[in-house]
């Protein structure tokens, strides 16, 4: 929480637009979240973000949910409606519109995922909605990628899902036939960690390849993809487009997507 970059970014966009609002960061045990919820329902509060472990954890406790957010699960954004909470996904929209920025065309193609935790649940629910053909997830717990295949599955949006653990022989299979390599794992935040694909499964295919991780900016993952001449992707544009549609959300104005990223990308240069 020490480093999170939304304070930044949302402080930012509340200037701009000369908001009189201010966005803080809270760090709480989750033991304490329904205490400190009950608290704010008597202040001005709009809104607030949240990150693990409380993007599922939050879901009794509110009296809304977003079409995104019951579809993948988890929630990253409340809103205050009335006297309750309404919750919203936005991970998922920063996700995709980061691709389309990028200039990837979703429909039809086929995406390997690297992971199987709340991000992966919200990339599969954002590529499925954008018509993508086949989704092949793996994961170090298998049944974790199993679980989200079968819930997609069970709510029919079209495209394969496939489940698979992450071993060397059925990464290669998969990315023998994928137009799109997407680590949604927290592995590749240390300069130091693995590359979950190593050389002898990279295919002869250039493939896209898209790490969530937002610092660094370049993961060995993405280093590894730029040296097979592959096209990359980092996260950053993603925590942008995720704020952005949270800003939307809470205040009803059009987020200033330029005076947020220039935060962001401020920010990330002094972290
Ligand atoms: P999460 O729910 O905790 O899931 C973590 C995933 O990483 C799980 O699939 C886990 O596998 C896997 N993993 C962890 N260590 C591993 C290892 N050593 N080898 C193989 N797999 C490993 O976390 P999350 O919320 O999905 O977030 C995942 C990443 O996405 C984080 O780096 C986060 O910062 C990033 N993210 C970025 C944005 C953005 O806006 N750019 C938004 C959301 C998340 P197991 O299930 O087998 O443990």
């Amino acid at each position: 929480m020490a480093h999170t970059l939304s304070p930044a970014m949302q402080e930012a966009a509340f200037a701009k637009l000369g908001l009189d609002a201010c966005y803080l960061p809270l760090e709480l045990h989750p033991r304490d979240f329904l205490a400190v919820a009950k608290k704010f329902r008597h202040t001005p509060l709009a809104g607030f973000n949240l990150t693990v472990p409380f993007k599922e954890a939050v879901l009794p406790y509110l009296t809304g949910l977003a079409p995104e957010a019951r579809a993948v699960g988890a929630v990253n954004t409340v809103k205050r409606v009335g006297s309750g909470f309404k919750g919203y996904n936005t991970d998922c929209f920063g996700f995709i519109r980061s691709l389309r920025e990028a200039g990837f065309r979703i429909r039809s193609k086929r995406a390997v995922l690297l992971g199987a935790g709340g991000a992966a649940r919200a990339c599969v629910y954002g590529l499925l909605r954008e018509g993508i053909r086949e989704i092949v997830i793996l994961n170090r717990h298998p049944e974790k990628a199993m679980k989200i295949a079968r819930h997609f599955k069970a709510m029919d949006r079209g495209g394969t899902l496939r489940a698979l653990p992450l071993r060397d022989s059925y990464l290669k299979e998969a990315l023998g036939s994928a137009d799109l390599l997407v680590n949604t794992t927290s592995v590749g935040l240390k300069q130091d960690d693995p590359v979950l694909v190593r050389p002898a499964v990279w295919p002869e295919r250039k493939l896209w390849v898209v790490d969530l991780i937002y610092n660094p900016a370049t993961t060995p993952l993405l280093a590894a993809a730029r040296k097979r001449k592959c096209r990359t992707l980092n996260g950053r544009a993603m925590l942008l487009y995720q704020g952005a549609a949270a800003f939307e959300i809470w205040t009803g104005r059009r987020a200033p997507v330029k005076a947020m990223r220039a935060a962001l990308e401020n920010s990330l240069g002094a972290s």
